[in-house]
């Protein structure tokens, strides 16, 4: 069965994202962050609605064009600052479903 996601092969720009990343990081202490790839900063943004610290953002990847949603969740507490971010590969299909959802969130 083939997958819902498209992963062209050896493709240079995003072959070192997996189908789940995820980030996270505690009152912006870098020692304990954990980093998404690198990668991410060479996908094309589509779509986004990312506003105040919480949001989503459509992505693809401009050489193999596999599509990724970037969920980013900002939260403030008393003592500092807690964000943590999602980017997974995503179908054809959802990558339509989820431009229409920013476009109504805008
Ligand atoms: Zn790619």
């Amino acid at each position: 069965m083939k997958p819902k996601y498209k992963m062209k092969k050896n493709c240079l720009t995003c072959k070192s994202i997996g189908k789940t990343e995820t980030g996270y990081s505690k009152y912006g202490w870098e020692e304990d962050a954990t980093k998404l790839p690198p990668a991410v900063g060479s996908l094309s943004e589509i779509a986004s609605d990312v506003s105040g610290g919480h949001g989503d953002t459509l992505y693809q990847c401009p050489e193999c064009g596999a599509y990724f949603h970037y969920n980013l969740n900002y939260e403030y507490f008393a003592c500092g600052t807690e964000d943590s971010e999602t980017l997974s590969r995503i179908s054809d299909e959802e990558a339509a479903t989820l431009k229409q959802q920013i476009k109504k969130n805008r």
